[in-house]
């Protein structure tokens, strides 16, 4: 399927072979051409104009800002489509942009998403999850001993074992399970409001293929049984850095059994009652938005499209 998810269509060139020369990643970050992307407590700075867009700053206004933040911690995104090169830092709530003239401020990350540009929306996921990813592995995990940031942030390496690390993405299987004209939606503890549901999910275990992960959540989640499974789509999830791999599942039985401990419920719907619920007319079932990759699996088997 052709489908291009929120977050995944993030256009700037990661610049691999400028990231091995820390000279020029420093060159590039004092650079006029430079744009730099602030976050705070893993949100963006937003433009607020009629269509939000990232709120790049300018390397003279980011000079104008009495940042405390030890640059050290700037990161290196990429190059964008004119050759700029693009970077990202973590700041705290004292800078104050007011005086740039500009209507700048931190927004959700998951909510502006859908509302600034897809390739925006990409570079958001980006750098959030390697803000993240950076903020959380500040020591060795063999070792404990501090770890220096190389690449412009996509390794650290201990500074006294040696070992290199590198940024974790967590996969996590998401399917829909149908059989003939039905389809199968939990709700989890943390979702009970509303009669919101959505497609199964789950982490994918270590040494585990996608299909083998796609059968034991699903039996774990719902007691049934899966026979044919085909690989739809996937798409980044940068909260804080899973990579959802979407599939669609056919069942062999029809009896749920849910497990207690995750799930607040697991059952069958009609395709009837999930075309109104995807239209918001339903009465009695809510599903997630076109922001997430479940929403277009579901739609995906409505439509045939599968
Ligand atoms: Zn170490």
């Amino acid at each position: 399927m052709n489908i291009i998810h929120t977050f995944s269509s993030n256009n700037l060139d990661r610049g691999d072979s400028t990231r091995y020369d820390e000279k020029k990643l420093e060159t590039l970050f004092e650079s006029s051409k430079v744009k730099i992307l602030p976050f705070c407590e893993l949100n963006p700075l937003i433009e607020n104009s009629a269509i939000p867009e990232l709120g790049w700053l300018s390397k003279a206004e980011y000079n104008n800002l009495k940042f405390s933040e030890d640059t050290s911690k700037v990161l290196f995104l990429g190059f964008d489509q004119d050759q700029s090169p693009c970077f990202t830092l973590e700041v705290n709530k004292t800078v104050e942009y007011k005086y740039l003239n500009r209507n700048l401020s931190y927004c959700d990350s998951r909510e502006v998403a859908t509302e600034i540009s897809q390739n925006e929306a990409g570079i958001l996921a980006q750098a959030k999850s390697n803000i993240d990813w950076n903020r959380k592995n500040k020591y060795c995990s063999s070792c404990g001993n501090h770890m220096k940031v190389f690449r412009g942030g996509i390794m650290r390496k201990c500074l006294s074992c040696k070992l290199e690390h590198f940024p974790r993405t967590d996969p996590v299987v998401i399917m829909l399970v149908y059989k003939d004209n039905r389809c199968v939606l939990g709700q989890t503890r943390l979702r009970q409001k509303n009669g919101f549901y959505s497609c199964l999910a789950g982490f994918m275990d270590q040494g585990e293929s996608i299909e083998e992960a796609v059968r034991r959540e699903v039996k774990e989640e719902s007691g049934l049984q899966i026979g044919k499974i085909k690989y739809h789509s996937s798409q980044p999830w940068p909260f804080p850095s899973s990579l959802m791999i979407g599939c669609h599942a056919e069942a062999t039985n029809e009896k749920i059994i849910i497990d207690k401990n995750e799930m607040t419920d697991v059952k069958w719907f009609s395709k009837e009652e999930v075309v109104l619920a995807l239209k918001n007319k339903s009465k009695i079932l809510n599903v997630p938005g076109p922001i997430a990759i479940a929403h277009h699996l579901i739609k995906s088997w409505v439509y045939n499209q599968i």
